[in-house]
């Protein structure tokens, strides 16, 4: 795949704006900075940050196992769903194919940046339905949308599904694993050597309890990064976000022993939940939330509130029908979760 036949024609002639900080950085410490009209008092955070964060992302390779050429930062990994749509879509003329139920952003940044969003719904078991999906491409399919561990439904597409679409569409495929660290399988990031095709999206928002500082990763191959990198504003990852996620790579044991946490509390709840009446259905999850049917969504969502639990409503997303979002909570969340739920 030559990622220039996919781009969008005016991405390919760009030429990226050179930040004052892309040329020379505070690891020159032996400079005097008058290049970016800073002020030049220290603050901690007087200078503007690393364009390329070069600390985390050396961390994060290491620990990831994957080259620095093929990961970019983002504000979220929302902004890096942005960027996808705008290297890529053609407003008013290219189109996406999303599975819903799934995440929202991708339909609001699709209306956002004026492309066409094609839905091909997954299975009743939550699964893609590949033929549906195959069948909406045309010319101008330029993304396909794949979330798994998904959300809302909480559970990990089949694999050999996942596969057959990267291998058989002539276009970009995106897969976002924002819960990839709560469901036990290897990740799609392997997949980009052998298929140039796939862009794999995580974030320090859900395994890693960052969301407040906003950092989303992308992996795909270096000349789809190299792009990105163009397009991207120049100080998109600010410098206190930076700090916080290498301060948090740099006690990953604590990462770790919560992700344990949460999937021990995940299965607890999982075997509770089946066992409340109001409860019709209790869906595996594969990730740190949990989708369940009960007999009245709106009912129940609203009696939650009054008595201070606020839970995701998904009745009205397809296939979820009656549908609450629950997410794991710690283990004393949990409790009184299950002790409301069996009041009511
Ligand atoms: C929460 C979530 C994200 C997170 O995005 P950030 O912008 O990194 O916080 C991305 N994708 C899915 C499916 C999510 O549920």
């Amino acid at each position: 795949m030559n990622v220039a036949d996919f781009l969008r024609p005016h991405i390919n002639s760009l030429k990226a704006y050179s930040s004052a900080r892309d040329e020379f950085s505070e690891s020159d410490t032996d400079l005097t900075f008058i290049d970016a009209n800073e002020n030049p008092y220290q603050s901690g955070v007087n200078r503007y940050p690393d364009p390329q964060q070069k600390q985390l992302k050396a961390l994060w390779s290491n620990y990831i196992g994957i080259d620095t050429k093929n990961i970019l930062f983002g504000n979220g990994s929302d902004e890096v769903l942005d960027l996808i749509f705008r290297a890529f879509c053609e407003p008013q003329k290219d189109n996406v194919i999303i599975l819903p139920p799934t995440y929202g952003m991708y339909e609001v940044l699709a209306q956002l940046n004026n492309v066409e969003v094609r839905k091909a719904e997954l299975n009743p078991n939550f699964q893609p339905n590949e033929e549906a999906i195959l069948n909406l491409v045309d010319d101008f399919t330029k993304v396909i949308f794949i979330c798994t561990p998904n959300n809302p439904t909480a559970n990990n597409f089949d694999q050999d599904i996942v596969m057959n679409l990267i291998k058989k569409f002539n276009g970009i495929v995106v897969v976002d694993e924002a819960y990839i660290d709560f469901s036990g399988r290897e990740s799609y990031l392997s997949q980009i050597k052998s298929y140039p095709n796939v862009i794999v999206t995580q974030t320090f928002s859900k395994a890693f309890g960052l969301a407040g500082i906003r950092l989303g990763i992308c992996y795909a191959t270096a000349a789809i990064i190299a792009v990105f990198n163009k397009i991207k504003p120049p100080y998109n990852v600010n410098e206190l976000t930076q700090q916080k996620g290498i301060e948090r790579l740099e006690n990953i044991n604590s990462v770790k022993h919560e992700i344990k946490q949460i999937v021990t509390q995940r299965e607890r709840l999982l075997k509770e939940l089946v066992e409340i009446s109001l409860i019709e259905k209790v869906y595996p999850s594969d990730a740190n939330f949990i989708l369940v049917k009960v007999d009245d969504a709106n009912l129940r969502y609203n009696q939650l509130i009054h008595l201070g639990i606020v839970v995701r409503n998904r009745t009205t997303q397809a296939l979820c029908e009656n549908c609450l979002r629950l997410t794991v909570g710690t283990e004393e969340e949990n409790i009184k979760l299950l002790t409301i739920l069996k009041s009511l």
